[in-house]
C-alpha cells in the first residue's frame, strides 16, 4: 500500500509517519509513505527519519495543481494533515489559512477524486464546533467556528464532505481535541510554557486562565486516525477526544510544578479576541464503532513532554519566539 501524507513534517503528521514506519499500526507493516510538505515555519525535515527506505519526502505545496497531478496517481490512500494551524496567526492574517486549508484541501481532494485514490482521511479539529458551555459535542452538532483558523477548517470539512457526497470519494473526517506531545512548535501553549520555564522566563496566561481545553496525547490521536483510515465508514465524521478537560490555569499550575517554579513566574496578557470558553468532545462513536480509547495518562504524558523539551534544546531553540 502507498499512503500520501500531507503536512507530514509538522507536529502531528510527523508523529503519524514515524509511528507507522515503526510498525505501531497493524496492517501497515509494509506500507510505503510519501510525505508532501511545504516546510513552512511549522514543518521541519528533522521531524522525519532521514533514510527510511519506506519513506519518500516531497517538498511542495498542496495548492500546486501541477505537482499534485504528478504526485497523487499511484497512491492508494491519503491522510491529510497539511494546514496552517495557529489561531493567533489566523487572527492577525486569515489569508494564508484560506489558501492552505480551503483552496489547498480542495485541490488535493479533487486530484484524489480524478486519480481514484481509494481511501482518504481528512484531519480536522474540535474547534469547528465553536464553544460549548455544558455537555459535549457529538458529530451531529452544527459547526459554529469563532476564529478564522476554525472557520477555514470548517470550510475544509465542508469541501471534504462535498467530494464524498458529489463524487463518492471514500473519505472520513476526524475532529480531535487539543494535542500535546514532543515536536510541537513552541508557539502552542504547552511547549511555549515549557520552553519559557526552561529558559528561566515567565509564562504568559491569556485573560484569567478560565478557558477550558480538552487534551489528548499525539500518540493517541494518531492511533485514532489509523483506526479511521483502516475501518472508518465513508462519509462519516469521527470525534477523537482525549477526555482530559482542564482550565488553562490548572494546566499552568501543573507545568509550573513540573518545572519546579512558583506562581510568581506567571504574567497575564489580554484574552484572545473571540476566545472560546470551553471545548468538549463526545467520543462515543469512535469508541463504539472502532474500539478507540485514549491510553496516555495526562500527568505521565506531560512529564514525558517536559523531559523531551529539556533534552532537545537544539530542536526548539531555533523555533522558539520571544
Ligand atoms: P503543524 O502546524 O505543526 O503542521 C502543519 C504542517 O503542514 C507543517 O509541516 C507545514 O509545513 C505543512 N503545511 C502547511 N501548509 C502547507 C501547504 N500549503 N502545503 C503543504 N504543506 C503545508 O500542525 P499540527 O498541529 O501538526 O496539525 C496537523 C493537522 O491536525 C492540522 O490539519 C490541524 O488542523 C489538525 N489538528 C491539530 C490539533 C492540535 O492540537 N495541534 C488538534 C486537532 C486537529
Amino acid at each position: 500500500m502507498r499512503v500520501l501524507v500531507t503536512g507530514g513534517a509538522g507536529f502531528i503528521g510527523s508523529h503519524f509517519v514515524r509511528s507507522l514506519l515503526q510498525g505501531m499500526y497493524p496492517s501497515h507493516e509494509n506500507t510505503h509513505v510519501t510525505v508532501l510538505d511545504k516546510l513552512t515555519y511549522a514543518g521541519g525535515r528533522d521531524n522525519l527519519p532521514a533514510d527510511d527506505p519506506r519513506l519518500t519526502f516531497v517538498h511542495g505545496d498542496i495548492c500546486d495543481r501541477e505537482l499534485l497531478a504528478d504526485l497523487v496517481p499511484g497512491h492508494d490512500a491519503l491522510v491529510h494533515f497539511a494546514a496552517e494551524s495557529h489561531v493567533d496567526r489566523s487572527v492577525a492574517d486569515a489569508e494564508p489559512f484560506l489558501w492552505a486549508n480551503v483552496v489547498g484541501t480542495h485541490r488535493l481532494l479533487e486530484q484524489c477524486r480524478q486519480h481514484h485514490v481509494e481511501r482518504v482521511v481528512h484531519v480536522s479539529t474540535d474547534e469547528v464546533y465553536g464553544s460549548i458551555q455544558n455537555g459535549s459535542w457529538t458529530e451531529l452538532y452544527p459547526m459554529q467556528p469563532n476564529n478564522p483558523y476554525a472557520a477555514s477548517k470548517a470550510a475544509s470539512d465542508c469541501m471534504a464532505r462535498s467530494l464524498h457526497r458529489s463524487f463518492g470519494l471514500d473519505l472520513s473526517i476526524t475532529r480531535c481535541s487539543n494535542n500535546y506531545g514532543p515536536r510541537q512548535h513552541p508557539e502552542k501553549i504547552i511547549p511555549k510554557f515549557i520552553t519559557r520555564l526552561l529558559r528561566g522566563q515567565d509564562v504568559t496566561l491569556h485573560g484569567d486562565g478560565s478557558a477550558v481545553r480538552e487534551w489528548i496525547h499525539v500518540d493517541d490521536h494518531c492511533r485514532g486516525i489509523s483506526l479511521v483510515l483502516d475501518k472508518g465508514r465513508p462519509g462519516e465524521i469521527y470525534n477523537i477526544g482525549g477526555g482530559v478537560e482542564m482550565t488553562n490555569r490548572e494546566l499552568t499550575r501543573l507545568l509550573l510544578e513540573l518545572g519546579g517554579a512558583g506562581w510568581d513566574r506567571v504574567s497575564y496578557v489580554a484574552d484572545r479576541v473571540a476566545q472560546d470558553q470551553r471545548y468538549s468532545l463526545d467520543r462515543t462513536k469512535i469508541s463504539e464503532e472502532l474500539g478507540f480509547e485514549p491510553e496516555m495518562g495526562f500527568r505521565e504524558g506531560l512529564l514525558g513532554v517536559f523531559d523531551w523539551y529539556r533534552d532537545n534544546g537544539e530542536w526548539w531553540e531555533s523555533r522558539a519566539q520571544g
